[in-house]
């Protein structure tokens, strides 16, 4: 049966109502038929009565006993599913009695198709003969009728349980269907929890069985793929991202541009200083170097946070670029909130005239204001150092020098210059 396909199991089940139908009509024939024998058993035995009764009553009324005897007689003969004929007279009296198996003991239902009486009248006066008594036979007929009823009600009660089999077998089937469909909807291809094993059924809902459980397989094996290419690409992003970074340091590093300040950094500072170093030595002409340094600038951070701090050395850093006034003046942030300013063929008494202009600017100056954020006044300390390039002396003593400057300015008071001797 499991490798029957739907479509035949279909047609079983089609039959099956089919003869269940085919039971149901024929036990309503068989009932049709019964009720019309009777029926017509019935009318056959009225018109049997109806048409011996008169000649019967004229006989008794004439008297003559011997000519009903014989008339009877014959009509009995006549008549084989009589079981038993009487005529009995008005005072009781037997006239004719006849009975085919005297033993059998009949009865006497008042029905017209297995018994009945006629009662005999003078057809002018009205004045009473007797009666008939018939009894008659159907018995073979009836059992005929009868046999053809149980093997109907047989054929239906066949029909019925295998009907009845078949809808359960079908239910059965359903349950199968639905517990694979319950597996499909729980399956998560990330838990791989489908547990069902293939199989071996042929039919159609083996067919699908069998398919589902090939494309579940599939899919695990692409959602394992999936998570090792996944898993892969996040190591290959990991390692991408720790290149670039690598490269961005590096890239900073190369880079001579302060990223805050927009000025020359430390390494811009170095070139520059090897360049013009030795330009100067060439021409014989003396450089002056201003270390500059802010004052406090602690106190701004921890006061106004190092978002505002940054404000300040961007605008300090603008301040001072723009108090250089020769081309080949150069500046840059040395580190924090220091900055050197290099002045190409420029002695230290120019130096201190241009710090003493930057201090001036910077006490004018009223841009300290931050989003509502007013700042207290700045001021800044320089350290001056000059010298004419010699080869003995190289830019490094250079900022050393200015930077002893500077100190020696913090040390005074701050608000200063002080020149290298
Ligand atoms: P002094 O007058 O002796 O120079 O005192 P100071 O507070 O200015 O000097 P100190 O060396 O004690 O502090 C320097 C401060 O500069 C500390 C540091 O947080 C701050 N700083 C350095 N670079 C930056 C920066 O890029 N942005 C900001 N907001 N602050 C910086
Ligand atoms: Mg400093
Ligand atoms: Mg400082």
């Amino acid at each position: 049966m499991r490798g029957m396909s739907i479509e035949i199991k279909m047609v079983i089940g089609s039959i099956l109502f089919a003869f269940l139908l085919v039971a149901v009509e024929r036990y309503q024939f068989s009932e049709n038929i019964i009720e019309q024998f009777l029926e017509s058993k019935k009318s056959k035995n009225k018109l049997l009565m109806d048409t011996i009764s008169p000649i019967v009553s004229l006989n008794i009324a004439l008297g003559l006993e011997d000519a009903n005897q014989e008339y009877l007689h014959q009509i009995v003969h006549q008549n084989h599913d009589i079981l038993r004929f009487e005529l009995v007279d008005a005072q009781g009296k037997k006239l004719y009695s006849y009975m085919k198996n005297p033993s059998k003991k009949l009865k006497k239902r008042i029905d017209g198709v297995y018994f009945s009486a006629q009662s005999l009248a003078d057809g002018l006066t009205g004045e009473k003969f007797g009666t008939l008594y018939a009894y008659f036979d159907d018995h073979e007929y009836r059992q005929m009728v009868q046999k053809n009823k149980e093997a109907t009600i047989k054929l239906f009660t066949i029909a019925l349980i295998m009907l009845i089999i078949f809808i359960a077998y079908i239910k059965r089937e359903l349950s199968f269907l639905k517990k694979l469909s319950e597996h499909v909807l729980n399956y998560d291809p990330q838990r791989n929890n489908f547990t069902l094993m293939t199989s071996k059924r042929t039919d159609e809902v083996g067919v699908i069985h069998n398919a589902i459980i090939s494309m579940v397989n599939k899919i695990n094996t692409y959602a394992t793929l999936l998570d090792e290419m996944n898993h892969s690409l996040t190591l290959k992003v990991q390692e991408r991202t720790k290149e670039l970074e690598e490269a961005n340091a590096q890239l900073q590093e190369l880079s001579l541009m302060d990223p805050l300040t927009q000025l020359s950094n430390r390494r811009g500072l170095e070139i520059h200083l090897q360049n013009v170093w030795e330009l100067a030595k060439r021409n014989g002409v003396a450089i002056s170097m201003i270390m500059c340094d802010i004052d406090h600038f602690k106190n701004v951070n921890d006061t106004y946070g190092h978002l505002v701090g940054d404000y300040v050395l961007i605008d300090i850093a603008k301040l001072l670029k723009t108090s250089l006034k020769r081309k080949a003046d150069f500046i840059a942030r040395y580190g924090g909130e220091e900055f050197i300013i290099v002045l190409y063929d420029t002695q230290s008494d120019a130096a201190a005239e241009l710090c003493t202009t930057i201090q001036h600017t910077l006490k004018l100056f009223d841009g300290f204001d931050y989003s509502g954020t007013k700042l207290e006044s700045l001021t800044l300390s320089f350290g001056i150092a000059s010298s004419i390039p010699e080869e003995t002396r190289s830019y490094q003593e250079l900022i050393k020098r200015a930077d002893v400057a500077l100190y020696e300015a913090k040390e005074e008071g701050r608000d200063r210059f002080m020149v290298s001797s």
